[in-house]
């Protein structure tokens, strides 16, 4: 089938919202032709399926680079996980992913599976958005999340463990370098589980495998670590010691010469009283932006109040406080985190040849984000969705 989408403006893989009646042609599951409307309709032909939005916008679709569809955002995260049974789970999993398409994402990374029930999920027929994903996090005994089954309890096993998610399907190695907040029992945030040592062995074999791997890490100490062996990204970076929050500036100037990328999981949460430290995050974040760090949009969405899509968009807003225009945030949230999710040859901008993963809006976001809470149509693969109205 071939679905034409017209607008009045676009996104460029440039990051410009340009100005002017233009169109996107879908064929199978890649776009085809993008630019002009009346030789968009015409490369389209006549038995074309068009959708027309005379006001609105056409941009990439927004990719999530850290979720959990595990995780309910319920009070008891780690309880869901452990007691429900595996049908439940699944039923969970498609109606986050349904929730995180209205929001008009169409790539997630998900962090954190338990017994490959994600990965099963995603084999089935018409689930979008699409899922990379990291299988069970690499942990050690009693650490951060040992709950999803990814517990490496020695050193020596690590190479054989990311072979084994190799094998597996996984996209993405995701390793817990230091402690976190939802774990009871385990290491605090500011601690770290592994050190350079491990974590040489981890990225080398990952390498090895054509593998980018993710860190968790909240410790200033294990983001230092994930910098110097040269991680694919690094989740979270709070910047946690034990005495508070501590930058450290000779370690973005070292991300950004090593195209080590930061994704700092800004969400909702960030709005909610209990969110620790909030000034020092945003001017982080501020930090690694004027050093050229990378940086990547991802939610953590699935942990305690942070609603999969709705803390997506709610985090756009945050970005914008925390310096990007319109067009700058809308850019970082397809092109440029799909570049550092290493996905970018196929997807993340509107260009000839790449994956039909497109967003047609009513409106023109310029006039607020909240322009981006009720798409007109979610492309996904080259798959047409009307989305749901965003659930709160
Ligand atoms: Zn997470």
């Amino acid at each position: 089938m071939t679905l034409v989408l017209t607008a009045a403006r676009h996104l460029t893989p440039a990051g410009r919202l340009a100005e002017g009646a233009c169109g996107v042609v879908v064929d199978g599951d890649r776009i085809s032709y993008v630019g002009d409307r009346a030789r968009a309709l015409a490369v389209a032909g006549p038995d074309a399926r068009h959708v027309d939005a005379p006001r609105g916008t056409l941009l990439p679709g927004f990719v999530d680079a850290h979720v959990h569809l595990l995780f309910d955002a319920g009070d008891h995260v780690v309880r869901g996980v452990l007691t429900q049974d595996d049908a439940a789970h699944r039923r969970g999993i498609r109606q986050r992913l349904a929730d995180l398409l209205a929001a008009g994402v169409t790539t997630v990374r998900d962090l954190g599976d338990r017994d490959g029930l994600v990965a099963a999920v995603r084999a089935e027929p018409g689930i979008a958005p699409r899922v990379l994903t990291a299988r069970e996090p690499l942990t050690v005994p009693n650490g951060h999340c040992w709950f999803l089954g990814g517990v490496v309890a020695d050193r020596r096993d690590l190479r054989h463990r990311v072979r084994a998610h190799a094998d597996a399907g996984a996209d993405v190695i995701k390793v817990m370098v230091s402690g976190g907040h939802l774990t009871p029992g385990s290491p605090p945030p500011w601690q770290s589980q592994w050190g350079q040592e491990e974590l040489r062995i981890v990225v080398g074999e990952a390498r090895r495998l054509g593998l980018p791997v993710a860190a968790h890490a909240h410790g200033t100490q294990a983001i230092r670590d994930c910098v110097r062996v040269g991680v694919a990204t690094v989740e979270h970076a709070s910047w946690s010691t034990p005495d508070g929050p501590v930058l450290d500036r000779a370690v973005l100037t070292e991300a950004a010469d090593k195209g080590v990328a930061l994704s700092p999981c800004v969400s909702g949460l960030w709005d909610l009283p209990r969110f620790p430290h909030r000034r020092f995050r945003v001017d982080a974040v501020r930090a690694a932006v004027e050093h050229g760090v990378a940086l990547a949009v991802g939610t953590d969405c699935g942990l305690r109040g942070v609603r999969p899509g709705r803390s997506y968009l709610d985090g756009l807003r945050i970005w914008a406080e925390i310096g990007f225009d319109v067009p700058g945030l809308l850019r970082l949230a397809s092109t440029a985190t799909a570049r550092q999710l290493g996905i970018d040859s196929w997807t993340g901008s509107l260009s000839t040849g790449k994956k039909a993963d497109v967003l047609l809006l009513d409106g023109d976001p310029r006039a607020g984000i909240a322009e981006l809470d009720a798409p007109r149509l979610v492309v996904v693969d080259g798959r047409p969705h009307r989305p749901e109205v965003i659930r709160a």
